[in-house]
């Protein structure tokens, strides 16, 4: 029987039993062999090290090879490496739920592998507890252009992709409303924020179990910042409706907006809150999901099916816990290094926004970002930001454009040489880019 399929090349030298994440493998060259890392340096098998200007896809908070997590990690596993956390705790999960509970307000700390495991026991945990009420509701809202990872229920809440497309038909419904992005100069933000909102008050009219919302940044989306305001008045909506509020902070928190939590800048006190990435200063894959009290009163009681029955092997590994204790022992050392790193951008960002090839730019805390004029459509298969991500590498900057969405998002303890850097790279990256 013939299929009518050719045969599709594997590009050059791909390693023969890799199968890598969100690449097209046929069109890639090859992956780079890095050996070793050390703060913003990744350094290659061959060729000069590169500046790590997007913290390894945002999970480097502190730079590479920190040793403080390094040490920590080291002495946790040669202390404790695994423990069945149902059974059994330990100091390092104690620990680090306090300090979690304590700078956040939120309460109740439930531990799993990743962001989108995070993403998932935060909607379960929502629909659960207006189950658990005898009130059940099911309608979730999300917002366009949102990515919360890629499992089922994630990927649900997320925007219909190109990433999502085959699943399409088996994700649930949820209602989706404007996120009213917003950039320097931006003359229309007041009136983007009111038509999001009346879309909103509208989608609340349904009984909603919860909102979700990565605050004041979609990541993934395009790195579309949104004001405080727009996020206050949105959790005003919410509160009126008696609904949840559920943020995806896997992107956004942990230092990487300026305070611990974005929520905290952006001025909302969500119900449950997403983490992952920073928290292990990328060493380790772990994911955390906060809750207020609130929630977590509504899983008691002998009612055996009140519990939250989800877990997953690693849940509160002893290994990521230290990590994120020594992250945040970092996070607290230092605050000024995220409380003050926007203005670091800020100065080098006000220079690059006049380069023509430049618009719609923006800023958050240490994630810098600008949309490419192009003659192309917009949007992730534009492919000017990867010309662009080899012009810039070839400058010792390592870039990942979003389609035409550049930004940087270095880790914490780049240098203002290497911050510098980066900069340069891109203006004459931006010089030498064709089209235009
Ligand atoms: N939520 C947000 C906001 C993210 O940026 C990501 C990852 N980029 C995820 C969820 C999913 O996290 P993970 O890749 O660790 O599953």
């Amino acid at each position: 029987m013939t299929t009518g399929l050719q045969a599709c090349p594997v590009s050059r030298n791909h390693h023969p039993n890799l199968w890598p994440p969100f690449t097209s493998i046929t069109t890639t060259p090859a992956l780079e062999q890095v050996v070793r890392g050390e703060g913003a340096l990744l350094y290659r098998a061959e060729g000069p090290p590169l500046i790590d200007a997007i913290s390894s896809w945002w999970v480097t908070l502190h730079g590479h090879a920190n040793p403080v997590v390094a040490a920590a990690i080291a002495e946790q596993a040669a202390t404790l490496e695994q423990v069945i956390f149902a059974e059994f705790t330990h100091p390092q999960a104690e620990r680090l739920a306090s300090r979690l509970a304590q700078r956040t307000g939120l309460d109740r700390v439930f531990f799993s592998d990743n962001g989108s495991t995070a993403v998932e026991v935060a909607l379960k945990t929502a629909v659960q507890w207006w189950h658990n009420r005898g009130e059940p509701r099911q309608q979730l809202i999300a917002f366009d252009g949102a990515y919360h990872g890629d499992t089922f229920g994630a990927m649900a809440v997320g925007a219909r992709s190109l990433f999502s497309e085959p699943f399409d038909p088996m994700l649930f419904p949820v209602r989706r409303v404007p996120w009213p992005q917003t950039h320097w100069n931006d003359q229309t933000v007041e009136a983007s924020e009111q038509r999001a909102l009346d879309d909103l008050a509208l989608a609340l009219q349904t009984p909603t179990a919860a909102v979700i919302l990565e605050p004041l940044i979609q990541g993934a989306g395009g790195m579309r910042m949104v004001r405080p305001q727009f996020l206050q008045a949105v959790e005003q909506q919410v509160r009126r409706a008696g609904s949840l509020l559920i943020a995806d902070e896997v992107l956004a928190g942990f230092g990487r907006c300026g305070r611990l939590l974005a929520s905290q800048r952006a001025g909302i006190q969500p119900d449950l809150v997403a983490l992952s990435k920073g928290l292990t200063a990328g060493f380790l894959p772990m994911g955390i999901t906060m809750a207020s009290e609130a929630i977590f009163q509504e899983f008691l009681g002998s009612d055996p099916t009140k519990t939250l029955w989800h877990g997953h092997s690693f849940t509160a590994n002893p290994l990521g816990c230290a990590a994120a204790n020594a992250s945040l022992d970092l996070l607290e050392a230092d605050p000024a290094c995220h409380e003050q790193f926007e203005q670091r951008h800020q100065v080098r960002l006000e220079r690059l926004a006049d380069h023509p090839r430049v618009q719609r730019v923006r800023l958050c805390g240490t994630i810098a970002a600008f949309d490419l004029v192009t003659d192309g459509e917009q949007g992730y298969l534009n492919p000017a930001g990867k010309v662009l991500r080899g012009l810039v590498r070839d400058q010792g900057v390592l870039i990942r454009p979003l389609g035409d969405v550049v930004y940087l998002l270095p880790p914490l303890c780049i240098s203002d040489d290497q911050l510098d850097q980066c900069y340069d790279a891109l203006h004459s990256g931006l010089d030498a880019l064709p089209g235009r």
